[in-house]
């Protein structure tokens, strides 16, 4: 599945038809690890060319491998589907429940005669197998018993293979990739029914995507060699060969093929890292396609706008943080304060009491932030008294006077407090005590935040409140 394409390309002759027919797309994702970030683009470029279309998206389950296939690991594909807002139409399809009707087809071809038995072990075929490669030669089988002269063996179970073309060339018609050409010499009869009876992956792929009517087959480009073989199934089936979109794969920022090395690979990794589920989707529709410039668009746009997947990337993109911390900045300043300060929660120690004060808090930070981690560490002081960092030791070390001008001030001020009233606070006590304002303003920093960075000092302590912040600068003070 992951071997290089065998195939030529050349230019795509055909555009599908999408006026006349009612689109239908799939993301089949094999349970066996989380959803992975190429993983969730795919689902997403099926979707919104489905969405675009006014068709239907289908979710299918790949999960005939049963040593491979795990609980958790459907959990974690429906769960990140979910929180990426990619809600499929109808029910999820579970591969391993069709299997009779995969093993129904390899019958349907056998009596075609478009398919045969082959009585060759597991152990024969191992042999075959050593014996090319001693030669240097690529293992093909030799299709020993397409046309046989011996009978079959007594006590052998038969696996069924398919008929592959002798001569000629099989054409795979994809709209990112143009035509990929598979020469009848790279062709193997290849097995669509093992020996006990289970279907083999291109088999199942087929007989799905044709029983769901899926029109548009959007998916990875290490599957483009499956494509000429799943053709070879269709033709002898007589059904339609639905398109075909072979996206690349997405890239690290040095241009290697995306993993662990390079950062996060499963979208809940990114969920964690503070990523919302919008930013996600804009970013990762636009890695590999593009519509002019745009680089931020909502959803109604990309839907509007992914009409074509002929526009998709022939080249694999790169993935690139720098823009996705931008894209997130940009859609954290869109969410509304209550919910964001209810996700940051999740980052902080924190009960509901503290929730009102990180909703007045979020006006100040959201504007400075590219993640909810970020947005959260900026926020901690409001929820926990933070001991100082070294620089902010230095300034109350050299402070204390201007906090001490500063508390007397504060005390005669009325409740509640504002950020105006704070500040008049702080220029008063300047005032009076003979100051400037920032040898005042720094230290009250330093004793409020526990770090000279941060949002308006004011603000911070009118959204803290007289108490918590009278609290904190006499803390300092004693220390
Ligand atoms: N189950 C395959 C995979 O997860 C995808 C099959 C397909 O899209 O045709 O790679």
């Amino acid at each position: 599945m992951t071997e290089p394409s065998t195939g030529t390309t050349t230019q795509s002759t055909k555009r599908i038809q999408t006026e006349t027919m009612k689109v239908i797309t799939r993301f089949a994702p094999s349970p066996t690890g989380m959803l992975h970030i190429g993983g969730a683009r795919t689902a997403l470029f099926n979707y919104l060319f489905a969405r675009h279309h006014k068709g239907e998206f289908h979710l299918r389950v790949e999960d005939t491998d049963k040593q491979r296939s795990t609980a958790e690991a459907k959990e974690a594909l429906i769960d990140g589907l979910k929180w990426l807002g990619l809600h499929w139409d109808g029910e999820i399809y579970f591969q391993s429940q069709h299997e009779g009707r995969h093993r129904e087809v390899a019958e349907a071809l056998l009596k075609r005669g478009e398919a045969y038995y082959c009585y060759c072990t597991a152990d024969e075929l191992v042999a075959q197998r050593a014996e090319a490669e001693a030669k240097g030669e690529v293992f093909k089988y030799d299709r020993r018993w397409r046309d046989p002269k011996a009978t079959p063996p007594a006590g052998v179970k038969p696996s069924i293979r398919i008929k592959a073309p002798l001569t000629g060339e099989i054409t795979v018609k994809d709209e990112v990739q143009g035509d990929v050409r598979f020469g009848a010499d790279a062709l193997d009869d290849f097995i669509i029914l093992r020996s006990d009876g289970s279907p083999t992956y291109n088999l199942a792929v087929v007989v799905d995507d044709h029983d769901m009517g899926i029109t548009h087959i959007i998916r990875g480009d290490d599957h483009l060699n499956n494509a000429g073989r799943q053709s070879i199934i269709y033709k002898a089936m007589g059904w339609d060969i639905p398109g075909f979109a072979h996206v690349p794969l997405i890239h690290g920022s040095d241009g290697a093929k995306l993993s662990k090395r390079h950062g996060a690979t499963g979208i809940g990794e990114y969920a964690v890292m503070g990523y919302l589920p919008e930013s996600l989707r804009n970013y990762l529709v636009r890695l590999g396609w593009s519509h002019g410039d745009d680089e931020i668009f909502s959803d109604a746009q990309a839907t509007v706008w992914f009409s074509n997947l002929g526009a998709i990337n022939s080249a694999p993109a790169r993935l690139d943080f720098a823009k996705l911390n931008h894209v997130n900045a940009h859609y954290m300043k869109l969410r509304d304060n209550e919910t964001l300060a209810g996700m940051i929660a999740a980052y902080l120690p924190h009960d509901a009491e503290h929730h009102p004060v990180l909703v007045k808090a979020m006006d100040g930070l959201k504007t400075r932030a590219s993640t909810l981690v970020e947005l959260a560490e900026a926020a901690r002081f409001y929820v926990e008294h933070l001991e100082p960092d070294e620089k902010a030791r230095t300034v109350l070390l050299s402070g204390k006077e201007g906090l001490r001008s500063l508390i007397p001030t504060l005390k005669a001020l009325p409740e509640p407090w504002s950020a105006e009233s704070v500040k008049t606070a702080l220029k008063l006590a300047a005032d009076t005590s003979g100051k400037k304002l920032g040898e005042v303003m720094q230290p009250t920093r330093a004793a409020i935040v526990g770090s000279m960075s941060g949002p308006d000092i004011p603000e911070a302590m009118a959204i803290l409140g007289k108490e918590e912040s009278l609290l904190r600068l006499n803390d300092a003070l004693a220390a």
